[in-house]
């Protein structure tokens, strides 16, 4: 079966619109929550999800926060701004459907699927070796599937070793998988990896292939309706993310490039 795995979306229909046309005919779509915040398209990218036959989805942090089960304050000023406006634009039929979505760990298969982590599925991170191998205590199945870091990697527990190991798979190369992983296809709608495309991944359960994938979208359209809206003022965070904590693997992708986020990373330790 060919699968499309997708995460934050962020309320980027654009975004979703050109996964979806590169990703061609898929068997099913999972999709690890955070389907809106930050972005211009809340109800269009609800709806057109709700329309995908086939579909899995998580509830994610931006998800949870939009349905009134937690304050806004524990967000930037940027994702606070975009949740305060979306949360009166969703229509109650996009609201309640975001308020059937689980929020704890679900498993499919061999696989179980998360938004931030299996331990903490809405909101921790995982985003070095060391908090993805507290992880592997709490899924039982060979690979879990998170979202949430926005970053598009692989972690896996190399038992012969007794170590985990970061793997970043080459685009569009069948990364061949290997029991026992956390996967994270990035995210459609906001990557922070230093590659502005949307990111998703095809996972084949039959070959165990994860091809990771990047889809080119008119981000300049998407930035101009953001700011449209009032809801972003910088170009960055839409095209590459505000940075919600400091992170190795963020710092280290976006940080040495960018003194701006580097600033932001620091002052948020
Ligand atoms: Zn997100």
């Amino acid at each position: 079966m060919r699968i499309l795995v997708i995460s934050d979306i962020h309320a980027n229909l654009t975004a979703l619109q050109a996964v979806l046309a590169d990703a061609g005919e898929v068997d099913e779509t999972w999709c690890l929550g955070d389907v809106i915040g930050y972005g211009p398209d809340p109800n269009e990218v609800v709806e057109r999800l709700r329309s995908l036959p086939d579909l899995t989805c998580m509830l994610g942090n931006h998800d949870v926060a939009v349905l009134g089960q937690m304050d806004f304050a524990v967000f930037n000023t940027e994702a606070r701004r975009s949740l305060l406006w979306q949360k009166k634009a969703l229509s109650p039929a996009n609201l309640a459907y975001l308020e059937s979505l689980p929020q704890e760990t679900l498993v499919r298969q061999t696989v179980s699927l998360a938004h931030g982590s299996p331990r903490d599925p809405v909101w921790e991170y995982i985003l070095n070796t060391l908090v993805a191998r507290l992880n592997f205590g709490a899924f039982e199945t060979d690979y879990c599937l998170v979202g949430h870091s926005h970053v598009q990697c692989v972690f896996h527990l190399d038992a012969v070793q007794n170590r985990v190991v970061l793997e970043i798979p080459k685009l569009d190369e069948p990364y061949v998988l290997k029991p026992r992983s956390i996967l994270n296809p990035g995210s459609v709608g906001q990557p922070r990896d230093r590659d502005p495309r949307a990111s998703y991944v095809i996972y084949d359960d039959v070959q165990h292939t994860w091809t990771a994938r990047r889809a080119a979208y008119d981000i300049a359209e998407v930035q101009r309706r953001i700011r449209a809206a009032g809801l972003c003022h910088s170009d960055l965070s839409v095209q590459n993310g505000t940075i919600p904590l400091p992170t190795p693997i963020v710092f280290r992708f976006l940080g040495k490039r960018c003194p701006r986020l580097r600033r932001q990373v620091v002052a948020r330790k």
